[in-house]
């Protein structure tokens, strides 16, 4: 089977991961979710007392940073997990605590590059499906199909909030819908690589789509390439 590099961007919260899980799975893929990076670094810094009050502290973030180690490991359901220096912490990089934190330590340009080199090695084979916010633009600039997802920040934060429920988590909506909104602009405004449509992206937007709906739209564009 051929195998092309499919690059998945979008703000947070709109249902990248799941799709690009689910893609790849059929596609028989591998799934790399660069979000999850990006948080693990965030739980590293946090663990680690390199951010205090909102501050961080870079120098020892930047110092530390080759002792932080990010491996997605599958599990019983053949979903990957996220493990930092053999840990599993699938679970509580998806705590409000490190999302309020993390779009800060994404914008570091050396957090960035450190990032971007593991991301470029992982699929340089191609057969991978990649979700994150810079992938169609930076990371692979030449893969084959480029999706650009959207949904109004409203259904966006609903969706995160129902995913935390269901976990046990208690949060408030308008606690929510303010860290999607902040993240959406610090994502977009950041000098680095900030989030933005590749121009030979398609875009998605999934606001008011059933599952099974974008999931035609999407087997729609693939198809294309087998
Ligand atoms: O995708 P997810 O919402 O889990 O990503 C968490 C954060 O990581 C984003 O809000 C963004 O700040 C950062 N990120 C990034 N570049 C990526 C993936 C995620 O800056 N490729």
């Amino acid at each position: 089977m051929k195998k092309i590099i499919i690059a998945i961007d979008g703000y947070s919260s709109c249902g990248k991961s799941t799709m690009a899980k689910q893609l790849a799975k059929r596609l028989g893929y591998v799934y790399i979710d660069t979000g999850a990076m990006y948080r693990a670094v965030t739980l590293f810094a946090l663990q680690n007392g390199f951010i205090a009050k909102d501050k961080i502290d870079t120098e020892s973030l930047h110092q530390a940073l080759d002792t932080c180690h990010i491996t997605f490991r599958m599990n019983e359901q053949g979903t990957p997990e996220t493990h930092l220096n053999g840990e599993n912490v699938e679970s509580e990089i998806r705590s409000l605590r490190v999302s309020s934190n993390v779009s800060p330590i994404a914008t570091l340009p050396f957090v960035r590059k450190h990032l971007v080199a593991q991301q470029q090695l992982m699929g340089r084979e191609k057969g991978i499906v990649m979700d994150g916010r810079d992938i169609g633009t930076v990371v692979f600039p030449n893969a084959e199909l480029k999706i650009f997802v959207t949904a109004s920040a409203e259904v966006r934060a609903k969706r995160r909030y129902d995913e935390l429920q269901a976990k046990g988590q208690n949060v408030s909506f308008d606690e929510i819908l303010k860290n999607v909104q902040e993240r959406d602009y610090i994502d977009s405004h950041r000098e680095v690589s900030p989030l933005r449509k590749a121009d030979d992206a398609i875009e998605l937007d999934n606001s008011h789509m059933t599952l099974e709906e974008q999931d035609e739209w999407l087997m729609q564009r693939v198809s294309i390439f087998f």
